[in-house]
């Protein structure tokens, strides 16, 4: 298997790390597209779907990300028990900040946390039933405490949001996962009957759109991994931490990866930015090149609810849905939560898993506040915007090869992920990222959707009939 330059930034822009391509697997029968580059009109989708994480009381955000001249000991401070009553949890404290994967070993880890701390049969509270919080209660009820968990949304999951409508299914959070750092995610999926397929297909490149070649790669890798680790192994080298853009600009050698009528090293250094912002939610320009550069591996895609494996974990454990909890106070003796409903609970300790974005917010108070160095280090930590924009098709109108499409102009959404090798339905996603998520944030459902099908149409293709 060969990796070729040019194919080695398509995969590092894609964020979709390693790609196996072609060669591997059929899963799905695909019209063959014609190469005719014609634009063609978009039809109207089946379907739309958006996601408003920046708008959500709940999450505010979403997810967490160390941005220059911050240090990701903030992660650290936060995970220090508070009077012993008092343990956070999620993403934000993980070693694998903005991950499904994150958020499950941090709820795990503040459950033993508490465990330690607790007498025999002490009742204690999770706020959340996300990922943090499922994972915490299964290992507190394992321990032989007494668990209420208690949930603001009239779901589980969090920032996993799995939908089924009809005979739809999609996630307008967590979306993909990487099979070589995400296994236990993965199989605990598996054991809830969800698939996974991995993002793979020709890779394709639409640089600007109607101007730019769809070019294709047809029998080798790509690897993300490789180029964020030479903008890596330039920044550590500084002197001084860098944004990501600046390592990407000025530590990787795009010049050698330009090829005729192919996009401007200028232009390959902003797609990898786009990509990296989708896979952080981070603004590339402050993102810390020290500490937040991902990772690589093979992405895959779930085919089947992920949120399957948190209502699992907390099958038997009481749990209480559209309940918020507004304040928290701790004494000496126990800790209180008040809801929104009017009610309170007395509990002995409670492990709090609402996200940064939240626990900065007066959405949830602490009575007393929490000790400055804890407040330190919410502010430290950045919350970055991402944003999903699912539509699905009567039939494809698009290369149904490529894996993926960027734009650098000004367009709206500005990267797609074809969706139908992987789940064999005609399905695009939209990922919106960093700074451009909050432009969306304003546009109604309507107004989102009509930009959506006007930044496609440079990547409809003339089926062959
Ligand atoms: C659009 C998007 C795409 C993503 N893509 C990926 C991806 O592809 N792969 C990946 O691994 N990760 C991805 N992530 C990140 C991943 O979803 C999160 O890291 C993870 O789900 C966080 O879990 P958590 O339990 O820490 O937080 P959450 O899932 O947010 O759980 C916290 C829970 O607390 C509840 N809560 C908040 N406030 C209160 C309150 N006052 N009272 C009671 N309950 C409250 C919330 O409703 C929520 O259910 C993505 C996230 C987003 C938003």
């Amino acid at each position: 298997m060969s990796f070729t330059r040019r194919s080695f930034i398509v995969g590092a822009a894609s964020g979709m790390s390693v790609l196996v391509l072609a060669a591997c697997t059929d899963p799905s029968p695909a019209p063959t597209p014609s190469p005719t580059r014609e634009p063609e009109v978009v039809p109207s989708p089946r379907s739309f779907y958006r996601s408003n994480w920046s708008g959500d009381a709940y999450a505010r955000g979403a997810t967490t990300y160390t941005a220059v001249g911050s240090l990701p000991q903030s992660r650290e401070t936060l995970r220090e028990p508070i009077d012993d009553r008092i343990f956070l949890a999620g993403e934000a404290l993980s070693d694998d900040p903005g991950t499904v994967r994150g958020a499950v070993t941090s709820g795990r880890s503040a459950a033993y946390l508490a465990l330690a701390a607790m007498a025999p049969g002490e009742r204690i509270a999770v706020v959340g039933a996300g990922a943090a919080g499922s994972s915490a209660a299964r290992v507190l009820v394992a321990g032989g405490a007494d668990v209420v968990v208690v949930e603001a949304r009239d779901r589980t999951g969090g920032r996993i949001d799995s939908n089924v409508v009809g005979d739809e299914f999609f996630e307008l959070g967590a979306w993909r996962l990487d099979e070589t750092v995400d296994g236990g995610v993965i199989d605990a999926a598996r054991q809830e009957g969800v698939e996974f397929v991995p993002v793979q297909g020709g890779s394709a490149f639409g640089a600007d759109g109607a101007d730019a070649p769809l070019e294709q790669s047809t029998d080798d890798a790509v690897i993300l991994a490789e180029a964020l680790a030479e903008a890596s192994a330039w920044a550590l080298a500084q002197g001084e931490d860098v944004p990501v853009a600046d390592a990407v600009r000025e530590g990787v050698d795009l010049e050698s990866w330009v090829t005729e009528g192919g996009p401007t090293s200028s232009e390959l250094a902003d797609q990898t930015l786009l990509s990296i912002a989708a896979l952080t939610g981070a603004d590339p320009g402050v993102l810390s090149s020290w500490f937040d550069v991902p990772a690589g591996g093979q992405s895959v895609v779930p085919v089947g609810p992920l949120s399957g494996f948190i209502d699992t974990a907390l099958d038997g454990i009481d749990t209480a849905l559209s309940t918020a909890v507004t304040v928290i106070s701790r004494s000496d003796s126990g800790v209180s939560l008040r809801l929104a409903t009017g009610e309170s609970l007395s509990v002995d300790r409670v492990i709090v898993t609402a996200p940064v974005g939240v626990l900065r917010s007066d959405v949830l108070q602490f009575d007393p506040l929490l000790p400055v160095r804890y407040r330190g280090a919410l502010s430290a930590l950045s919350v970055g915007d991402i944003e999903l924009i699912r539509l699905e098709f009567d039939a494809p109108f698009w290369d149904t090869e490529a894996v993926w499409w960027v734009r650098d102009d000004d367009a709206v959404v500005r990267m797609w992920v074809n969706l139908l090798p992987a789940t064999g339905r005609p399905v695009l996603l939209g990922v919106v990222a960093g700074a451009d998520a909050a432009a969306l944030a304003d546009l109604s459902d309507a107004a989102l959707r009509e930009a959506a099908l006007r930044s496609l149409a440079p990547f409809a293709v003339q089926p062959t009939t």
